[in-house]
């Protein structure tokens, strides 16, 4: 339920409304847009009737919220939610380029990956430590000495970091380091994460899962946004269809969908959508046109030898040539690309 405040409510009248939400047993989540403050009822509230917040003083309007999801929903909140990162904006005019590895290899390699996509205008840097792999057998990522290079990695670049986290057992060693969180594909259900990383302020990217809807994607969010981090990312990164020459597809679709439903800033993975160097900055272009608010991009100086998705890592220099590319359409749309504003010395890698 969504208690919409007159334009003239005074700060006792919005603390009347949430005392009388909290003694309905419903918890309080307070939206205040520059159109509006909109205070969320949240919880069970469908024996509840409209009658018992109409009539306090201050109260415009009240409004049961008909999607299934409520804090994500674009009725509760209806400005776009803009997250600060480090240096950066995501869900604004800015579109935000994330690029680096699919996982951290050794010191050489992200260092060097780190400068060429900090070169090329990336606004941050991604990189695996604990990695979801099909095989037990296969590299399982470098752990906390990974999250150390990534560290070294930002300290020198200025770039802020973006790192999968596969479960809980892992947040306490990663919260010291990362500034975005990656949730996999493959842990987008994974309810007891999104409990815990909603009880975080860190900021999140939301990967869609390989079979996943839209409406699930959102409920995901739904479970981080109520334990009240508000600062989710949804991701689009392709979805398991019949078509099998592409490693997934992309759901180009849910670009303007989710930006129908939701709020929340949108980002596309063309590097998992497709699976292929060759396909990245055709959908890396289609996604902003379609109005994503950034991109998700694999890139390795040696393609060849990566240890994990190779063949859909871009060099240095086609990443430098996407993000042109890219930013001459986000111009088209009226946007631009973010540019992290972290200090940067070229002093080399030694
Ligand atoms: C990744 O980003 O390297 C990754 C494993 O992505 P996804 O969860 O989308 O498969
Ligand atoms: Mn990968």
């Amino acid at each position: 339920m969504m208690i919409i405040m007159k334009a003239n409510a005074t700060p006792q009248q919005v603390e009347g409304v949430i005392t009388s939400i909290k003694e309905a047993g419903l918890n309080v989540h307070l939206s205040q847009g520059v159109e509006a403050t909109i205070i969320g009822a949240i919880g069970e509230t469908h024996n509840i009737p409209l009658e018992r917040f109409e009539s306090l003083d201050g109260v415009d309007l009240v409004q049961r919220i008909t999607q299934p999801y409520k804090l994500a929903s674009r009725q509760f909140h209806p400005e776009n939610t803009i997250l600060g990162i480090d240096g950066f904006t995501v869900g604004g005019d800015e579109i935000a380029v994330i690029a680096g590895p699919c996982a951290v290899e050794g010191r050489s390699q992200i260092l060097e990956t780190a400068q060429a996509v900090k070169e090329a205008g990336a606004s941050a840097l991604r990189g695996g430590v604990f990695k979801p792999r099909t095989s037990p057998y296969a590299f399982q990522g470098l752990g906390e000495e990974g999250l150390e290079l990534l560290a070294e990695a930002r300290e020198k670049t200025g770039l802020s970091i973006v790192v999968e986290i596969m479960s809980q057992v892992q947040l306490d060693v990663m919260v010291k380091y990362v500034d975005v969180f990656q949730i996999g594909a493959r842990n987008m259900q994974n309810f007891n994460l999104l409990r815990a990383i909603g009880e975080t302020r860190t900021a999140v990217l939301l990967k869609r899962g390989l079979s996943a809807s839209i409406e699930e994607l959102l409920m995901s969010a739904e479970y981080i946004l109520a334990g009240g981090n508000n600062r989710v990312m949804l991701c689009e990164r392709g979805i398991r269809t019949f078509e099998t020459s592409t490693r997934n597809t992309t759901d180009i679709n849910a670009v303007p969908v989710l930006k129908n439903l939701t709020h929340l800033p949108v980002i596309l993975d063309p590097s998992h959508s497709t699976g292929h160097a060759n396909y990245v900055t055709a959908v890396a272009r289609a996604a902003i046109a379609a109005g994503a608010d950034g991109l998700i991009v694999e890139v390795h100086p040696d393609p060849a030898k990566a240890v994990s998705d190779g063949k859909q890592s871009l060099k240095p220099e086609a990443f430098a040539a996407m993000v042109k590319q890219v930013g001459q359409i986000a111009q088209v749309m009226g946007r631009r690309l973010a540019v992290a504003q972290g200090e940067y010395t070229k002093q080399g890698w030694a």
